[in-house]
């Protein structure tokens, strides 16, 4: 079954008098535990997709369910709700509090579940910590890792609320083509052991290679569909 489904959907930007066609009538279904990668040159659409599919924003119009729920019936409470324990986000520029240590950082969307005991947080900082390899660094600040480190470390935050979908803006486009390789292999694996399902945006040739299946989009538009290798 699906767990993300886009039916017609549409996406315009008012910019003063002018109008940005953002996406026009993407349809796409994206099933459980994929690898899917969003590939296309800057500007064609990745990014408002992925804001569309993690509710940070809404369609203008067409329809998105995510997990069998229409967003479009949602308040803003009850998406964030949506978000908060289906989505988990990673960024191009990390987005790590800076004087928050790693096992901060991957502690604090997890305070906003008041079900969570302390202990039960700390079991999940310490699971995650291990399972992107940076045990040995729970308490250093983001300025003391680098970024392939610091990617790891927004990954363990991304996981640690047990969502269901991670989605990943450009991940590796401020590292190193060899960290930026080991990241997407880390995310690969974590897909395959866990079943979490990825969607993530890159224009680099290299790390499209990498998806199980990749949707191409150029000028707001899905222009394409390649199975890569599984
Ligand atoms: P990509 O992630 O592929 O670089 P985006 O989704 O960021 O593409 O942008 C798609 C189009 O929408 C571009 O023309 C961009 O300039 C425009 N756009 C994106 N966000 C906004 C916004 N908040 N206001 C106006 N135009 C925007
Ligand atoms: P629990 O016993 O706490 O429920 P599970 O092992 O069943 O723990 O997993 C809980 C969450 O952790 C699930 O969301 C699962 O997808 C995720 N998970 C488990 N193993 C891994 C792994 N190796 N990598 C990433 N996520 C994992």
């Amino acid at each position: 079954s699906s767990i993300v489904r886009i039916e017609n959907v549409f996406k315009e930007y008012t910019l003063g008098t002018s109008r940005v066609h953002a996406l026009k009538d993407i349809n796409l279904q994206i099933g459980n535990g994929e690898f899917l990668a969003i590939a296309g040159p800057s500007g064609s659409g990745k990014s408002t997709l992925l804001n569309l599919i993690g509710c940070i924003d809404i369609p203008s119009s067409g329809k998105i369910y995510i997990d069998d729920r229409d967003t479009s019936g949602q308040t803003p409470d009850q998406l964030s709700e949506l978000r908060a324990r289906t989505i988990g986000f990673i960024f191009q520029t990390f987005n790590l509090f800076s004087v928050l240590s790693a096992e901060e950082n991957i502690e604090y969307p997890l305070l906003q579940f008041k079900e969570l005991r302390a202990a039960e947080r700390r079991e999940r900082i310490v699971k995650f910590l291990d399972i992107v390899g940076l045990a040995e660094f729970a308490d250093h600040r983001p300025n003391q890792l680098s970024g392939g480190q610091r990617q790891r470390v927004a990954i363990a935050r991304a996981l640690a609320t047990h969502p269901k979908i991670i989605l990943a803006d450009e991940p590796t486009a401020n590292l190193d083509h060899k960290t930026g390789e080991g990241i997407l292999q880390l995310m690969k694996d974590i897909n395959r052991n866990s079943g979490t399902t990825f969607i993530f945006s890159t224009h680099d040739a290299k790390v499209m290679a990498m998806a199980e299946r990749l949707i191409r989009i150029e000028d707001g538009q899905l222009v394409g569909e390649d199975a890569v290798h599984t």
